[in-house]
């Protein structure tokens, strides 16, 4: 009977103990909030998601080539000198690339923050945006250039045509050149017979 009695009391106390927890913890400040409702504010160094100004990227690729996962993907044209659009950075000097690819895949990227740090123009930056789950995968692979496809094509043919200019300028100045140089080496064999005939 004792021993029933006890246990009864037992049972109580431990109610009282866990209720006297729970009531202390009720009037205790809050360390939670409401998400998403309610959130934190993002520090100003995290590294959450990436964006890349398309204005301000002058196609170095600097980031490209110090991913350690390999997931910036950037292709660039060479901005012809004749080009009526030649484009400026935002930072005001003039472009010497077009940027008509720079995609990230987001499923790849580990968030080190080393194309952030190696960009020289501050194009790519990391936001505050850090809830991007999808379904598909292929929503994680981001393409942030602003150039249309048909600019892009437009731009390749400007491109060709001034290489393919080039091409032929070059070729004439080496056939000048080699004219040049025969005319030369042709003076060169004629004047000591020239210069025998005189002496005889
Ligand atoms: S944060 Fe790191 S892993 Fe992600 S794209 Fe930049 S360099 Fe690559
Ligand atoms: S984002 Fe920055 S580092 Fe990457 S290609 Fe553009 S300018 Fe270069």
């Amino acid at each position: 009977m004792i021993e029933y009695i006890k246990n009864v009391w037992l049972g109580f106390w431990t109610v009282i103990v866990g209720m006297r927890i729970t009531l202390a913890h009720l009037f205790e400040k809050k360390v939670t909030v409401q998400y998403p409702d309610d959130r934190y504010p993002i520090p100003p160094n995290a590294r959450n998601k990436l964006y890349l100004d398309p204005t301000l990227c002058n196609g170095c690729t600097s980031c490209e080539r110090i991913c350690p996962v390999n997931c910036i993907k950037v292709e660039t044209l060479r901005v012809v000198p004749d080009d009526p659009e030649r484009p400026m950075i935002a930072d005001g000097s003039k472009r010497k690339l077009w940027v008509p690819v720079y995609d990230i895949d987001f499923a790849k990227c580990c968030f080190c923050g080393l194309c952030t740090t190696v960009c020289p123009t501050f194009a790519i930056k990391h936001t505050v945006e850090f809830e991007y789950s999808t379904y598909s995968r292929d929503e994680l692979y981001v393409r942030f250039s602003d150039m249309s496809p048909e600019k892009i094509i437009e731009k390749k043919k400007m491109l060709d045509e001034f290489q393919a200019k080039e091409k032929a300028a070059k070729a004439e100045a080496a056939r000048k050149a080699a004219e040049e140089k025969s005319k030369t080496d042709a003076k060169a064999e004629t004047s000591p017979v020239t210069e025998s005939k005189e002496s005889n």
